[in-house]
């Protein structure tokens, strides 16, 4: 039996007619860069977070890049961020001439241990950005604390949260600005690139407009250096059509993850991913632990079953960042994991015969 990745198909078929007639309306009124179907996924993904504004961007890292900036998060500054993420999170500090500075994961939950926040803060910090990993947030209340005693903001890397919670608040909702990717492969995605920005605050989402169009608050009137960031109004009807549907596949992929985990406990060389009593864990990602984790992907991938490894490189070791100077060490939890870490097929439409056959397979191979 082949069990995919994720199934981006199954997905398109299930809402096919009211895809067509969301992207027919966008062809008939031309209204391809920004404009009224971006403006009103804009308010909806808002109203979806419990927040007042959305900024919809082109990707995750434009909304991560614009809210540093926003926030003014500048050249010699440092940003506090984990380096068990994916590389834009790293990135955006980067561009914005800033230094990402990590601090070590939670072994169970793979997020940001705020216990270890103080000690990394410097005279240059000026940003936290815990990053929700997998669909589960981080352990927010003491990190918005560490932040609030601090006077900087807090801003979340929800790229893989949508519909998650803590204590039953929204991710994205939480800090000064939540940032959301809706590439592709995310539980709320696109049919190409775009992102959005998530705020309570009217001065930070009217940057973010302003930044995301060229500095204009009016047209050819430029009042600060920006960039060209709009979401393109076709993603923005397509978004519009799947957010109605975001809360019924969050719901399947949360049954999808009970139910690999009460059968997966089972098996004495696997760990499965632990859900954190604050969490409303979305499922993104589901990812276990093995100690021969190289051998048993290759073997999975044999039979069919694909997987995937998120990710096999902390940010820390990648070449990209070795002028940081940090060595195998710096992060002994975030490094331990990454040697680690399966994700297996997970999405909304996984079913039950293709979950069993998964851990039946595990089981063979690592029992
Ligand atoms: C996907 C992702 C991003 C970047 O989003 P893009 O839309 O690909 O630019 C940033 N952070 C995390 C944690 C992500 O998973």
């Amino acid at each position: 039996m082949k069990v995919p990745f994720i199934d981006l198909g199954a997905q398109y078929e299930s809402i096919k007619a009211e895809i067509h007639d969301a992207i027919g309306q966008v062809l008939r009124s031309t209204a391809f860069a920004g404009g009224p179907f971006v403006s009103r996924f804009e308010e909806n993904f808002a109203r979806f977070c419990g927040t007042n504004h959305a900024v919809g961007v082109g990707n995750g890292t434009d909304a991560l890049w614009f809210s540093l900036l926003a926030a003014g998060v500048g050249p010699g500054d440092e940003v506090i961020t984990v380096p068990n993420t994916f590389i834009a999170t790293a990135e955006a500090i980067s561009f914005c001439g800033a230094k990402p500075v990590f601090v070590d994961v939670d072994e169970k939950t793979c997020t940001m241990d705020p216990a270890r926040i103080e000690k990394a803060f410097t005279p240059k910090t000026k940003a936290i950005i815990p990053v929700h990993l997998y669909g589960q947030t981080a352990d927010m209340d003491p990190i918005l604390a560490l932040a609030k005693n601090r006077k900087i903001p807090v801003i979340e890397d929800a790229c893989q949260a949508h519909g998650s919670a803590y204590k039953g608040r929204p991710a994205g909702s939480l800090g000064l600005a939540g940032c959301f990717s809706f590439y592709p492969g995310k539980n709320l995605g696109a049919y190409g690139e775009a992102g959005a920005v998530v705020t309570n605050d009217a001065d930070t989402a009217q940057k973010i407009r302003i930044m995301r169009d060229h500095g204009q608050a009016r047209k050819y009137d430029h009042r600060v250096i920006g960039w060209n960031g709009r979401m393109d109004g076709i993603q923005g009807a397509v978004l519009d059509v799947k957010l109605r549907h975001l809360d019924a596949w969050n719901e399947g992929r949360r049954k999808n993850g009970r139910r690999y985990t009460e059968l997966l406990k089972k098996l004495s060389a696997v760990t499965p991913p632990h859900e954190a009593l604050w969490s409303t864990h979305v499922y993104h990602i589901y990812a276990i632990r093995v100690k021969e984790r190289d051998l048993l992907i290759e073997k999975l991938n044999e039979m069919g079953i694909s997987c995937g490894i998120h990710y096999p490189v902390p940010i820390h070791l990648q070449k990209a960042y070795e002028n940081l100077g940090l060595r195998r060490g710096a992060y002994p939890v975030a490094e331990k994991i990454a040697d680690e870490l399966v994700s297996l097929p997970m999405f909304p439409e996984l079913r039950e015969d293709q979950i069993v056959h998964v851990v039946e397979k595990i089981a063979d191979l690592v029992g």
